[in-house]
């Protein structure tokens, strides 16, 4: 594998820039090397693929599939105050999995 000339550290894909997008903005984005294509949610600051530093941010579509769900009947202290509550994993764009909360939905109305 051949490394590309521009590795670096991107400080702008952190964490705490995702969460800002998230909760400042109302965005949900997540990070695409420009070299190579992975997608990554979170962010990383450099590709875990290439180890390229040339990213860019992108929305995380509205639509995608559905691919795993449960219902939460027993959890940590964090989230003990919501329970019961369903989790799930959405797949956008075929190779962006996104795990999260489903809220506002019964768990009978579901479909993968
Ligand atoms: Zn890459």
């Amino acid at each position: 594998m051949q490394l590309p000339q521009h590795t670096s550290f991107q400080p702008e894909f952190t964490i705490s820039n995702f969460l800002k997008k998230l909760m400042v903005e109302g965005r949900l984005c997540y990070a695409r090397c420009t070299d190579c294509g992975l997608k990554m949610i979170p962010p990383r600051p450099v590709c875990s693929r290439c180890l390229s530093s040339s990213l860019e941010w992108l929305d995380v579509p509205v639509e995608g599939k559905l691919m795993a769900f449960s219902k939460v009947h027993v959890s940590n202290e964090t989230f003990e105050g919501f329970v019961p509550y369903i989790v799930g994993i959405g797949s956008f764009d075929d190779a962006l999995n996104v795990p999260g909360i489903i809220k506002n939905s019964k768990i009978e109305n579901l479909k993968i």
